[in-house]
């Protein structure tokens, strides 16, 4: 039967039956990353033709603010003569290209520029290359962010932290068990809960949290990238951090599968679909504080991309646009900063982190 399974099923089996019940935080890192085939590994997922499509797909205005705001920021940093203009999980290269044409109207700043791709995956990185081949800015790739070298940096992630994996725990009467994939009775995946409770686990519980009724769902990620963040920000730096999810830690299952824009089961196409999680801000506003950062937001992203003026630059855009170019301008504006179904204003927040010496970033004035 194995030899008629997708190679990534067969693998998730074969684990399984020589390691035992999987963690759901190691099934979705191998659904995603697994070095031959992780969702991401050998594919573009996005776009119109893809599974899914993100804010600087959207529209070049969306990269073009995070461009001016990046600008804006490197000034607050005392405008150094190097800076590292990083972004974790690039997808196809658009929103670091955008920013970097907006940042050409700085030119001291775009001089300054060495842009860091921090990017697992070997096709998208190729997509990346090719993407920003069309520009003249020094530009690396890396797999990890602590592989970029250290001095003034300014770090972007867009819907980055949603795609890392999350660990699950139900609440049961004798404590919080870990959730995992099983192969079921049927001989299907499915889910199960660890046979003992996970040890020492309540008093890192948030109250609520610790509260909640039996077979709530609680969800959280590694601090890894959060922590490496905050380092680097507490050494005169700074982050911005967009994506959807919730502002406060609290009970629910969030773990979805996409494929062609639509919802799929997580467990019934491993590797072949987009698996991702809400992002937690309030946990990732707590690690990035404990290395002595202050933090902004989250704020909504339409509040945001207002502040930042996306009003002023779409109608820039629209007065040498033909008419059809500039209803498409107003769909893209209201899309990024609406709210209701299938719009990113309110749904996609938006989180900085910076040295507290730098002040208030843009974007965050109260
Ligand atoms: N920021 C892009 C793409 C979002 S999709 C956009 O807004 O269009 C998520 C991106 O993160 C992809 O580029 C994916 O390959 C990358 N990624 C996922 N997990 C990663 C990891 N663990 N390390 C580095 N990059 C990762």
């Amino acid at each position: 039967m194995a030899d008629d399974l997708p190679p990534l099923e067969a693998e998730i089996r074969r684990l399984i039956s020589v390691a035992g019940p999987m963690p759901i935080s190691q099934y979705m890192a191998a659904c995603l990353t697994h070095p031959q085939h992780g969702y991401y590994m050998t594919r573009d997922p996005l776009g119109a033709a893809g599974d899914f499509i993100t804010a600087p797909e959207i529209s070049q205005m969306f990269g073009e603010l995070i461009g001016l705001w990046a600008a804006a920021v490197w000034r607050q940093m005392g405008a150094p003569e190097n800076i590292h203009l990083i972004e974790l999980g690039p997808g196809r290269g658009t929103m670091m290209m955008d920013a970097l044409r907006a940042a050409q109207v700085i030119p001291a700043f775009r001089r300054a520029i060495v842009a860091h791709l921090v990017e697992v995956s070997p096709a998208l990185q190729q997509m990346q290359r090719q993407t920003l081949g069309q520009i003249d800015v020094p530009a690396q790739w890396h797999s990890a962010l602590h592989e970029v070298p250290d001095g003034p940096a300014i770090i972007l992630a867009n819907e980055f932290f949603d795609a890392l994996p999350v660990h699950q725990a139900v609440k049961q009467n004798d404590g919080w068990h870990e959730r995992v994939v099983v192969v079921d009775a049927d001989g299907n995946l499915s889910l199960g809960l660890g046979s003992d409770p996970l040890p020492h686990f309540d008093p890192i519980l948030r109250e609520k949290v610790r509260e909640a009724s039996v077979d709530s769902i609680y969800e959280w990620r590694a601090d890894s990238v959060a922590l490496e963040i905050g380092r680097r920000a507490r050494a005169g730096s700074a982050a911005l951090v967009i994506d959807y999810g919730h502002i406060h830690s609290d009970v629910g299952d969030t773990v979805q599968a996409v494929g062609g824009h639509s919802f799929a089961d997580p467990l019934l196409a491993p590797g072949l679909v987009d698996l991702t999680a809400h992002v937690d801000f309030q946990s990732v506003a707590q690690a990035v504080e404990s290395m002595g950062v202050r933090v902004f937001g989250p704020v909504e992203q339409g509040t945001f991309l207002r502040r930042l003026g996306i009003e002023t630059r779409a109608a820039t855009l629209k007065t040498n646009a033909p008419p059809e170019k500039a209803s498409e301008i107003d769909a893209a504006v209201d899309r990024l900063t609406g709210s209701g179904a299938r719009k990113m204003g309110v749904l996609f927040k938006v989180m900085a982190a910076a040295d507290p010496k730098l002040g208030t970033l843009p974007g965050f004035e109260s």
